[in-house]
């Protein structure tokens, strides 16, 4: 039997639909309305650009935690025509072309994670998030574009003048949205790393002249290291092309959603001659500047039911294995919770429990993200000598070259457990049977003993979640 994830039949649906707001049609925004329309309540995405623009042409990662949510959503097999299932990294150095060997997921170890690691392009992740989230009845509109929004009406006011209302208000807008600074009480825009993104697409007819084709038949991912600088790149479109991602030097603009403006030649003089062809075949880059967020205290306004999700909540450094994998998880742990509802008053506790549950997750798994690209770019020294000199040893061994990493195999494996196989509904669903029904029950008999109504909350739901244990990753040392 499978060991992957199949969590099937239908979900619990709510006793209480109320309509949602979703401000931003990114894939945060369409799959927080899939999943809020699997558990039954009513949603209006509300999208301000073109279905078109709204899609990027770069490669993502799918990594098993994410893949997992969306075979329990049903879409397996609409996934598995689009993506490619991965399972080996290669690295080499990128300004000399050396080979430091390569690392072969375990398939007992992937197994374990009940997913798939797999990789596609962010239109294709984004066509088939928007192709269910509208069979399953959520409305989505483009050209809307949310000029302001007012948490304690519950409504927004698109660039057109006309006001929308919602039960909950969901900030999905990105980094530089709106509901993040209506949220916080001011813009915040992070900080500059000094490092960019540029991502582009090669066509794989040129790459087999130039590079080892059967790395790319393989679906592979390939790494290269480099002074300040590193390339990651796989194929997509059933290898028809390449995603490159190339991480150097920044001139502190650009996001996703640009032109492409960038030509690869430019930025990649110091890359070995024998790559250097193909960078004169890429398409023009975008340029993502990486910019450093400081974690949010609250995702909830003060003021009424907004909650922030995805990059508004957290933004992620671009191009990461799990940027895209926790704006999914996002949706599918507050859908999850809103299964739940029976009446209004449990909106603002619910919202909390969210936040509560997310927090230490999306924190600690964008550390491991910024850790990994400060890693690949480590600067010429005597950190990037140990780094290359331990996986050429396990590379003249013949084992997997990661696990040779600070000499410490079972930090990898746990690293893999708890980041890849985190089941983010698991959790949810631990969290109402833990502490959910038991606020419940306590209502319930409050009311009973004093003849009450169910307005006054007995128990503060935030302290009790301070207890909660939420099984996300560390990265001490
Ligand atoms: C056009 C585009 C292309 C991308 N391409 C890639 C890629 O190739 N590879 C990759 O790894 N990641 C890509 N990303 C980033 C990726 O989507 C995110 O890292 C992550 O998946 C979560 O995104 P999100 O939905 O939270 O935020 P975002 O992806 O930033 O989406 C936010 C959405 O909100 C909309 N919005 C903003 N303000 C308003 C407003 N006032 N009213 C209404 N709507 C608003 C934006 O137009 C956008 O569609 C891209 C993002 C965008 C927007």
């Amino acid at each position: 039997m499978s060991a992957e994830s199949s969590k099937s039949g239908p979900p619990l649906k709510t006793s209480h639909p109320v309509t949602f707001l979703i401000i931003g049609g990114g894939i945060a925004g369409l799959s927080t309305a899939l999943a809020l329309r699997r558990v039954g309540h009513h949603v209006l995405v509300l999208e301000r650009k073109n279905r078109d623009a709204a899609r990027g042409s770069g490669g993502i990662r799918l990594p098993p935690n994410l893949t997992k949510i969306l075979f329990h959503w049903g879409l397996k097999p609409a996934l598995m025509q689009r993506a490619l299932v991965t399972h080996t990294m290669l690295f080499i150095r990128y300004e000399s072309g050396e080979d430091l060997g390569e690392h072969v997921w375990d398939k007992g170890m992937l197994k374990e994670t009940r997913g798939i690691y797999m990789l596609c392009t962010h239109d294709d992740l984004y066509d088939l998030l928007y192709e269910a989230a509208q069979s399953s009845g959520a409305r989505i509109r483009y050209g809307a574009n949310v000029v302001n929004i007012d948490a304690e009406a519950q409504e927004v006011t698109l660039e057109s003048g006309e006001k929308i209302s919602g039960d909950v208000l969901v900030g999905a807008d990105g980094e530089f949205g709106l509901s993040r600074s209506t949220v916080i009480g001011q813009d915040a825009f992070g900080t500059p790393t000094g490092l960019a993104l540029y991502d582009t697409i090669i066509s794989t007819a040129h790459v087999t002249k130039h590079a080892n084709a059967s790395t790319w038949k393989d679906h592979g991912i390939f790494t290269a290291f480099g002074n300040g600088r590193a390339i990651v790149a796989y194929p997509v479109h059933g290898t028809d092309n390449l995603a490159m991602q190339f991480y150097g030097p920044d001139s502190n603009e650009g996001k996703y959603g640009d032109e492409p403006s960038v030509d690869m030649p430019t930025v990649t003089a110091q890359l070995c001659d024998h790559f250097q062809p193909l960078m004169k075949l890429a398409r023009k880059a975008v340029r993502v500047s990486i910019r450093d967020h400081g974690d949010l205290d609250e995702w909830i306004s003060d003021d009424g039911p907004l909650v922030l999700i995805g990059e508004a909540a957290h933004p992620f450094p671009p191009g990461t294995i799990q940027a895209t994998a926790m704006a999914v998880e996002d949706g599918a742990v507050l859908a999850r919770m809103f299964s739940h509802l029976s009446e209004d008053r449990q909106i603002d506790s619910f919202l909390y429990a969210f936040q509560e549950l997310r927090q230490p997750r999306t924190r600690s798994v964008r550390a491991g993200e910024f850790g990994n690209i400060f890693y690949m770019t480590l600067e010429d020294g005597e950190d990037s000598r140990q780094r290359d000199k331990s996986m050429r040893a396990m590379a003249a061994k013949g084992t997997n070259v990661l696990e040779g990493l600070n000499g410490d195999v079972s930090r990898l494996w746990d690293e893999i457990r708890t980041i890849f196989g985190y089941d983010c509904e698991d959790e949810a669903d631990d969290w109402w049977m833990q502490w959910g029904m038991l606020r419940e029950r306590a209502l319930e008999r409050n009311s009973m003993n004093a003849g009450t109504t169910l307005g006054t909350p007995l128990l503060d739901f935030s302290s009790m979640m301070s207890s909660v244990q939420v099984s996300d990753v560390t990265h001490e040392a």
